[in-house]
């Protein structure tokens, strides 16, 4: 599984837009080193670099047109790295030396190694790059230990066996650092993922799914700062379901938990999006409501009254609710204006229940 499928778009398009800088880089320090060596050079890192320059313009178009995909670009080039790592290893080894002429065509494969096996690490997940790089190093270690083996004997090690020596440990340790880093940046995810998630339970109400009293004064408090900002009504409904403690004794427990949870999907359906539905506790329920006013809260109210009382609830028959409402006045506090909210929901409660009363101006 890669890295690549799961990420969001806008992460696959910074990755796009790396590739595509880090391949036209690389495309510019090869013509530049081509060009100011000649193309007559003997290298055979110079020797391929028309040939490595066409197969990444290949790449660059397709990244920049959106034909090839992040995912492919990645495998491509990490194939090819690959195979060219390897092949120009063994040539080191075992080829004749007249091939091997300049520094540059003994240190560049030891250099794409690290480049290599990084680029697996940025494209794939910590322990997909750890099996490939550590393929990728077994078959480089196959290759080097036969290789240097007579000269490391013998006691006559060339320069040539030297890099390769040195290299070899380098490669390991490198790979071993880029596991742990990316190792460490899987668990940081992990962990963010599992923050948002505890953060998202913790302001949530478990048996009905909505918000929990501590995410309603949460909400209260800073629907109540854009209020006394910009001087925008603001609402609270309270709202406690009626004689409860006599369906809980009647139908059962489990049967009062459905009407709560059914009584919610019911309030659901009175309110705007930008309206906030919260348990306030036990039975009874709060609703946010910014940009409204005292006359249509109260229509909401009674919208919501409506939706309670008159369709009987499937296991327990005919529930209803008492409603308080109260608007934000200049000066409220959110103590103050629950306050008043709780008032006026006591007295739908005291003038015989099933009712919404509106809390008059604060004294
Ligand atoms: P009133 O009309 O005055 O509000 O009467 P009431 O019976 O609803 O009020 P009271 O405060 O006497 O009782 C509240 C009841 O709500 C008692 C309690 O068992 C019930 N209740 C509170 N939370 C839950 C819950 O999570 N599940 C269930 N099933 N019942 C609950
Ligand atoms: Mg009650
Ligand atoms: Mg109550």
């Amino acid at each position: 599984m890669s890295n690549t499928r799961g990420l969001p778009a806008t992460e696959q398009f910074g990755k796009r837009r790396s590739y595509i800088i880090a391949v036209a880089i690389a495309i510019a320090a090869m013509v530049l080193l081509w060009a100011a060596t000649g193309a007559e050079s003997s290298d055979i890192a110079l020797a391929t670099y028309p040939a490595r320059v066409v197969f990444l313009a290949a790449v660059l178009a397709g990244l920049v047109s959106g034909k090839l995909s992040v995912a492919v670009t990645e495998r491509v080039i990490i194939a090819t790295m690959a195979l060219f790592f390897l092949a120009r290893t063994a040539l080191m080894l075992f080829g004749p030396d007249e091939l091997l002429a300049t520094p540059l065509d003994v240190a560049e494969p030891m250099l794409l190694g690290a480049l290599l096996f990084t680029l697996i690490f940025v494209a794939f997940d910590t322990s997909v790059s750890l099996r490939l790089s550590l393929s990728i190093y077994g078959v480089f270690a196959a290759l080097v230990v036969p290789g240097v083996a007579p000269e490391v004997v013998a006691g006559a090690v060339t320069e040539r066996t030297a890099i390769v020596l040195a290299a070899t440990p380098l490669h390991g340790a490198m790979i071993a650092l880029l596991w742990v880093l990316s190792s460490r940046k899987e668990m940081l995810a992990r962990a963010r993922t599992q923050t948002t998630f505890l953060k998202e339970q913790a302001n949530t109400d478990v048996m009905t799914g909505v918000a929990n009293r501590r995410r309603l004064e949460f909400e209260l408090d800073r629907r109540l700062g854009e209020t006394a900002r910009y001087g925008q009504p603001l609402s609270v409904v309270l709202l406690d379901l009626d004689r409860f403690k006599a369906v809980n004794d009647q139908f059962g427990h489990d049967a009062g938990d459905q009407v709560l949870r059914d009584t919610v999907d019911r309030l659901a359906g009175a309110l705007r999006s930008t309206d906030v539905l919260g348990r306030w506790g036990g039975e009874e329920f709060a609703v946010i409501a910014p940009g409204t006013g005292a006359d249509d809260a109260a229509r909401l109210a009674e919208r919501c009254r409506t939706l309670v009382a008159g369709t009987p609830f499937p296991q327990v028959g005919q529930v209803s609710a008492s409603f308080g409402v109260a608007s934000y006045q200049p000066g409220d506090t959110m103590r103050s204006l629950l306050r008043r909210a709780d008032e006026a929901l006591y007295a739908s409660k005291a003038g015989g229940r099933d009712r919404v009363n509106v809390a008059g101006e604060p004294t």
